[in-house]
C-alpha cells in the first residue's frame, strides 16, 4: 500500500488552463506500439507504415469495356473475328488486320491489338463483325499501371484505413499490415454511496449512472472499454487495487469520483504514489478536479464523479486521448461559430463548456441553451449535440453574441486546429 501521508491535497495542485492541460497530456501520450494484422481486420484502425505498391494495377492491358479488340490502325469497316478473350484467362490469341477478337471487360488484350470497341456500336453476323464507329487508339482499354503504378505510394502512413484502404490492400496483395491496436480502456467508478442499477438504493445511496455512461461514450466512438462490474468504495486499499489490475489490463483508465476536496477522495494521491500527476485541477466548468496522471506508463484520467463533470471530461480529454493512442491525427470535433439565441450568464474565471442544442438556420448556426447547467443534471447533455465554449476572462454573453461551439455528435472530420481552444469572441 503506498504511504498517503504527507500527499498533496486536491488544492495544491497548479490550475491549468484548459489548453495547458492538454498540452501536458499530449506531451505524455504517443500512439501505441504497431501491431501487425489481418488486413480483413482493420477497419478503422490506423496504418503504421507507409504502403508502396509493389506491383502495376492493373499488371496487364485490359479492356475496360465488353466488345471486339482492334487494330486502331486498321480502317477494314468489316473483320472476321478470330476467338473470344474472357477475364481471366490468358491466351495466345492475337489481333492483326482484318480481324478482331471478342473481349470482355477485365480480360487481357490480345496481342497486336490497341482499342475495343463496344459491342453497342458493332453489328456481328455470321463470325464477321461491322463497326459502326471509328477505333481510336487505346479506346476502351486500361493501359498497365494506370490505376497505381509499382513503386507509388499506395497508402501513407497514418492512413485511417476504411472500406476503400482496406480494398486497396487488398488489390495491391497485402494480406497483412502494420496498424496501431485500437486501445482499451477500463473504466472505474468510485464512492461508497454508489450501487448498481439493478439495486435499490438505501437512504443515502445512489445508483451509479457514470459506469454505464462512460462506457457508453467509449464504445461509441469505437474504442473497446470494459467497466469494472461493481463501483469501488472510498478505501485505499479497495481502490489502489483495483486500479492496479485495470491499469494492468487496458491501454488507458478512466475512473471517476474521488478527485475532489473531500476527505474520502482519495485518487489522486493514490495516483502521485503509484505513478505522477501531471494535472490536478483545470480551469473548466464542468470539471475542475480533473485529473491526470501516468502510471507504469499508461494514461489515467480520474474524472469528477457528477455526471455531467464526468461525461464533459471525457468528451474533452478522455476522448482526444484515446483517439492520440490510436495513431488518429484529427483529435478535436468541428468547431464551428454559433450565434446565442439567449443570454447566457457566466464566470469569467473558468472556461465553461456549457451544453446546447445547435440548429442551422439561414444566417448560419443558432445555439440554445438545455437549461438548467448544473453538473448533476444528465438533462443538461440529453439531446445537447454541442458544448459551447465561454473562455475565461469574459463575463456574461448577451443573446445574439456569437461564441465557439464544438458539434459533440459529429465525426472529428474537419481539419484540427492547432489548439483545441478557438478563443475568438465578439
Ligand atoms: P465526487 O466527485 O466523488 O465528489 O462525487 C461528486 C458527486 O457526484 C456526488 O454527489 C456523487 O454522489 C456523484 N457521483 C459520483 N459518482 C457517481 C456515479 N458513478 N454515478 C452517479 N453519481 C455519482
Ligand atoms: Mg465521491
Amino acid at each position: 500500500m503506498i504511504k498517503m501521508k504527507q500527499m498533496k491535497r486536491s488544492c495544491d495542485y497548479l490550475m491549468l488552463s484548459f489548453e495547458d492541460a492538454w498540452r501536458r497530456i499530449a506531451a505524455a501520450l504517443a500512439p501505441l506500439p504497431p501491431v501487425r494484422r489481418r488486413s480483413a481486420l482493420v477497419s478503422g484502425l490506423v496504418l503504421a507504415e507507409e504502403i508502396i505498391a509493389r506491383e502495376n494495377m492493373p499488371s496487364f492491358v485490359a479492356a475496360s469495356m465488353d466488345g471486339y479488340a482492334v487494330l486502331s490502325s486498321d480502317d477494314s469497316s468489316e473483320r472476321s473475328i478470330t476467338g473470344e478473350q474472357d477475364a481471366g484467362l490468358k491466351l495466345d490469341l492475337a489481333v492483326t488486320k482484318g480481324t478482331a477478337v471478342r473481349i470482355m471487360t477485365g480480360a487481357p488484350l490480345p496481342a497486336g491489338a490497341d482499342a475495343v470497341i463496344p459491342f453497342e456500336e458493332t453489328v456481328e453476323a455470321a463470325g464477321v463483325v461491322r463497326l459502326l464507329s471509328a477505333a481510336e487508339p487505346g479506346a476502351n482499354v486500361r493501359p498497365v499501371g494506370q490505376d497505381i503504378a509499382a513503386g507509388e505510394i499506395a497508402l501513407p502512413k497514418g492512413s485511417v484505413l476504411g472500406p476503400a484502404e482496406i480494398g486497396l490492400l487488398a488489390a495491391l496483395g497485402h494480406s497483412e499490415v502494420s496498424v496501431h491496436p485500437r486501445p482499451r480502456v477500463s473504466i472505474m467508478v468510485t464512492g461508497n454511496e454508489l450501487v448498481a442499477v439493478d439495486e435499490i438504493p438505501k437512504p443515502g445511496q445512489i445508483r451509479d449512472s457514470n459506469a454505464p455512461a462512460l462506457f457508453s461514450a467509449a464504445t461509441a466512438c469505437g474504442f473497446d472499454a470494459v467497466a469494472l462490474p461493481h463501483p469501488i468504495g472510498d478505501d485505499a486499499c479497495k481502490l489502489e487495487q483495483s486500479l492496479v489490475e485495470a491499469l494492468a489490463v487496458s491501454d488507458m483508465l478512466v475512473t471517476s469520483g474521488g478527485v475532489s476536496m473531500g476527505t474520502l477522495d482519495l485518487i489522486k494521491p493514490l495516483l502521485a504514489g503509484l505513478g505522477e500527476v501531471l494535472v490536478g485541477r483545470v480551469a473548466i466548468k464542468p470539471g475542475k478536479p480533473l485529473t491526470f496522471a501516468m502510471v507504469q506508463g499508461k494514461p489515467v484520467f480520474g474524472l469528477p464523479g457528477f455526471p455531467v463533470s464526468s461525461l464533459v471530461c471525457f468528451e474533452l480529454f478522455a476522448r482526444p486521448a484515446l483517439r492520440l493512442l490510436s495513431g488518429l491525427r484529427l483529435l478535436w470535433r468541428p468547431c464551428v461559430e454559433v450565434r446565442l439565441a439567449q443570454t447566457l450568464r457566466h464566470d469569467p474565471d473558468r472556461t465553461e463548456f456549457q451544453r446546447a442544442i445547435v440548429e442551422t438556420d439561414p444566417y448560419g448556426f443558432t445555439a440554445r441553451s438545455t437549461g438548467s447547467q448544473s453538473s448533476s443534471r444528465l438533462k443538461s447533455l440529453v439531446g445537447a449535440n454541442a458544448l459551447l465554449i465561454l473562455p475565461v476572462g469574459m463575463g456574461d454573453f448577451p443573446a445574439g453574441s456569437r461564441v465557439m461551439a464544438f458539434l459533440i455528435n459529429q465525426p472529428e472530420a474537419l481539419a484540427d486546429l492547432p489548439l483545441p481552444i478557438p478563443v475568438s469572441i465578439r
